[in-house]
């Protein structure tokens, strides 16, 4: 068989195994209502949670940033392209999160292979929660520390690992909010964990910040847990705030570490500035904006009334992300083609992005949808569910 014989037969494998997964072509701006293929859907897959992608405010900034700043960077940071924009937004995250510096990415992605790889090597020892994102654990994999999973969300189970280690440094790392199953972490005793056993705790709050919390700071927030109890906080900035890349914050010597050793930090072209003039608008509109993080969890306790009332079992979640297990991947596949039939864009996560017989369909809600969106969403589903399964 020739290499490219044989790459096709492993698509083939794929298609068979119904995990194939294509691109949606997307035709319009990102909202609770987008057009598809030339089709209309009720969005319910987007991680725009709070509706800012296609704020006013947020485009006239990155407007006026492109007419002021041009659009490339023009270079990395530590060579060219740190902008004035770029100092401005870490500033403004630091006061915003708490924490004394902030440094940013270009993605969430670089952030967590860039953090973990400065921070533990060869004679040090990860122990990541089994359902972490790809990047943590990709990671966690790269750094060539001695990768340890603890079961997902077990306490007991990570403290047994961390007894028995005799690395030199020992990293926790952990989803705020696990982005395929909407659960948190339960940071308070994590915290308190690694404080106990000399660890470091990371956090991954790519769906938790501006999300959670009364002022929208995320996880350390809605836990309170201050820069000694959750010394690596990191978060995108692709999600809520609906702009584009990603940030960790911490301790001045953490910056500085990162600046000087996280490669994907150094060898990597900076956000275009007009992107961080636009995550600043976003931003203040997550501090000053209560109302949409208030309408949302409104709609999030709505969707789980409507589901509840219909029969639908939902995975135990408080937050955006609301999933629905179903097990077997053709039939997530059928239902989720079954609601894009009626009008409703639903994913369909299947392994490898969950573990095996675990595939679900993922809702996640936004502030601009609406009770009535949710209510027909729920009619559609259940109305679906009893056909096929
Ligand atoms: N961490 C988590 C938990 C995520 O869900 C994602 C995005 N899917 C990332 C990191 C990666 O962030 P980015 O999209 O900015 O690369």
């Amino acid at each position: 068989m020739s290499p490219l014989d044989s790459l096709a037969a492993a698509l083939t494998q794929r298609k068979q195994q119904h995990l194939y997964r294509s691109r949606p072509l997307l035709e319009s701006a990102q909202g609770a209502r987008v057009c598809v293929d030339g089709k209309n859907y009720h969005n319910f897959c987007s991680n725009d949670y709070l509706g800012l992608a296609n704020h006013p405010q947020v485009i006239a900034a990155f407007q006026q940033a492109a007419n002021d700043y041009g659009v490339g960077s023009g270079g990395s940071h530590l060579v060219c392209g740190h902008s004035r924009l770029h100092h401005q937004l870490e500033e403004e995250l630091a006061a915003f999160t708490g924490r004394d510096r902030v440094l940013l990415f270009s993605t969430g992605y670089m952030a967590n292979l860039g953090i973990i790889n400065a921070l533990v090597g060869k004679q040090d020892a990860v122990f990541e929660d089994k359902l972490n994102h790809a990047s943590l654990l990709d990671g966690g994999l790269l750094s060539g520390a001695k990768f340890q999973r603890f079961l997902h969300n077990d306490v007991a189970s990570l403290a047994k690992k961390l007894s028995a280690s005799t690395a030199t440094r020992k990293l926790i790392v952990v989803d705020g909010v696990f982005s395929m199953d909407g659960d948190c972490a339960p940071l308070t005793e994590l915290a308190a964990l690694a404080q106990q056993q000399n660890a470091w705790l990371m956090v991954d709050d790519a769906h938790g910040f501006g999300v959670l919390g009364e002022q929208g700071a995320g996880c350390a927030e809605h836990f309170q847990l201050d820069q000694q109890q959750l010394p690596i906080l990191m978060a995108t900035l692709g999600k809520a705030a609906g702009s584009f890349g990603a940030f960790v914050a911490g301790s001045e010597v953490l910056i500085e570490t990162l600046i000087q050793f996280a490669r994907p930090y150094i060898y990597t072209t900076a956000l275009p500035p007009a992107v961080a003039a636009a995550s600043l608008a976003s931003l203040a509109v997550i501090r000053d904006d209560r109302a949409r993080r208030q309408k949302l969890q409104h709609l999030i306790g709505h969707f789980k009334q409507q589901a509840q009332a219909q029969g639908i079992a939902l995975m135990p979640s408080d937050t955006a992300i609301q999933p629905l297990l179903i097990g077997d991947s053709a039939k997530a596949l059928a239902i989720s083609q079954a609601l894009a039939a009626q009008g409703f864009m639903v994913g369909a996560i299947r392994p490898p992005t969950v573990p095996n017989n675990t595939a679900r369909l993922r809702i996640t809600l936004t502030a601009d949808h609406s009770e009535q969106h949710i209510n027909d969403l729920v009619v559609a589903l259940a109305q679906i569910m009893a056909e096929l399964c």
